[in-house]
């Protein structure tokens, strides 16, 4: 497998005047592969007018003249690759104008982004709709025929993280999706109850018996049987896996079916917490050409989905205190032993908590990213190349940079993609990826 070192950027106008840049990061990190992110609402490049018509919601079809392919073969020249993130969120302000397409919860009532920790994000679509997966299918054949593109990547393709919302865990629960767990072979009306059931458990724990349940030491399994989670939890957690791999799938073989050699891939949760998120790494495995874990959204991801946790279930059971149940949390997902405070407090170190990889804090930041890029390829039969996304941007500094390149490389991985605002990013980072890579055979 070749080495892949890529980095994300923006609109194909900033880097047709930066040609500079990328000769630069191909000279400091042997930089070859460019993802061009492009929103859910299109670019400077986009869809046929026919086919953003068949959107179901806004979109901005691709002018005559977008240069794309003029872009893509001037990074061909300088044997960069170029791909395009395709996003499967409704951005910011969709959610509402778009009843018919919205996530929503077991009670069928639409799940908003909530500010809950600093970092609100966007709203979700079902993750099932048909008419959003069939557009998604046209969108990339579209994009496929249209554009001399190397591969793509999909991002969101996934359940929106419970650090958001703990009921993005408990959906989609709208009638699109009852139909597709008919067709998977799942009992929705089952999983509602059971879930339902789980969700009341949560709001009911006290004090004493979460204590008794700290102080065993409890592994996940050992606690939902403690909680008294029923079969339906187990086939949940396999349901949205196997719903969301259906999509990939379908992605997958849409781009295929224009052009053989187009890559196709997607990013990843934390393998820690894939399971919840709707993705089982091993059919992801099956399903893509690459799997890139998303290693940089360490507060997304992990962090606030202890924080989301602990504070719901602090807001439903008076009397519970934060070191009753963070640590029995941070024991459940194997993350105790890591030194993450036992005190919600403690986590906000700074006024406004950020979304990605931050350098500044306390936090074991680096510890957890190494600890999951081994568990991201442990999780693989490794059929498919591996790349790690982590930050490399202006608030990090580089030795963190280089702590996790190192991570990456040492868990067996294929490459790494970075993410760092402006390009090329800080020259100290720069350098000690390149030191990384220099002996990354
Ligand atoms: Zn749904």
């Amino acid at each position: 497998m070749k080495r892949i070192v890529g980095v994300y950027t923006g609109s194909a106008d900033i880097m047709k005047t930066n040609w500079r840049t990328v000769e630069e990061m191909k000279d400091k990190i042997g930089l070859n592969l460019v993802i061009l992110g492009m929103g859910p609402a299109g670019d400077v490049w986009g869809p046929s007018p026919e086919v953003a018509q068949k959107a179901p919601f806004k979109v901005r079809p691709a002018g005559k003249e977008d240069h794309l392919n003029d872009f893509i073969r001037e990074a061909h020249r300088r044997e960069v690759k170029v791909w395009i993130c395709i996003s499967c969120y409704a951005e910011m302000d969709s959610g509402p104008n778009h009843p018919d397409l919205a996530f929503r919860d077991l009670e069928g009532k639409i799940v908003e982004p909530v500010l809950r920790q600093g970092a609100g994000w966007a709203w979700s679509w079902c993750p099932s709709n048909r008419k959003l997966r069939s557009y998604n299918e046209e969108l990339l054949k579209d994009l496929t025929r249209k554009y001399e593109i190397d591969g793509f990547t999909m991002t969101h393709q996934r359940y929106s993280p419970i650090g958001h919302s703990l009921f993005n865990f408990f959906g989609c629960g709208c009638s699109e999706c009852e139909r597709a767990a008919s067709e998977l072979g799942y009992d929705f009306g089952k999983m509602r109850a059971g879930m339902t059931k789980v969700l009341n458990l949560m709001k009911a724990v006290n004090t004493k018996k979460l204590t008794k349940l700290r102080d065993l030491d409890l592994g996940f399994m050992d606690l939902l049987y403690c909680l008294g989670a029923d079969s339906s939890l187990v086939d949940w957690l396999n349901f949205r896996c196997d719903l969301i791999a259906s999509g990939m799938q379908r992605y997958h073989d849409a781009v295929k079916s224009v052009r053989e050699d187009a890559t196709m891939g997607t990013d990843s949760f934390f393998p820690t917490f894939s399971m919840i998120g709707g993705h089982r790494y091993s059919t992801l495995e099956k399903c893509s050409d690459f799997l890139s874990p998303l290693l940089s959204h360490v507060y997304i991801f992990t962090i606030f989905n202890f924080m989301e946790l602990a504070e719901r279930m602090i807001g439903w059971n008076r009397g519970l205190r934060d070191e009753d149940i963070l640590p029995v949390l941070f024991r459940a997902f194997g993350y105790d032993g890591l030194g993450l405070p036992n005190s919600l407090n403690a986590f906000h170190e700074h006024e406004k908590l950020p979304s990605s990889d931050f350098s500044d804090t306390k936090l074991p930041l680096g510890e957890i990213i190494r600890r999951e890029a081994f568990k991201s390829v442990a999780s693989i039969e490794h059929s498919k190349p591996m790349y790690g996304i982590f930050s490399g941007h202006s608030l990090m500094d580089a030795a963190g940079v280089g702590y996790r390149a190192t991570a990456m490389r040492e868990a067996g991985m294929d490459g790494i993609i970075l993410q760092v605002g402006p390009l090329p990013g800080p020259e100290a980072n720069l350098r000690a990826i390149s030191k990384v890579l220099e002996n990354w055979t």
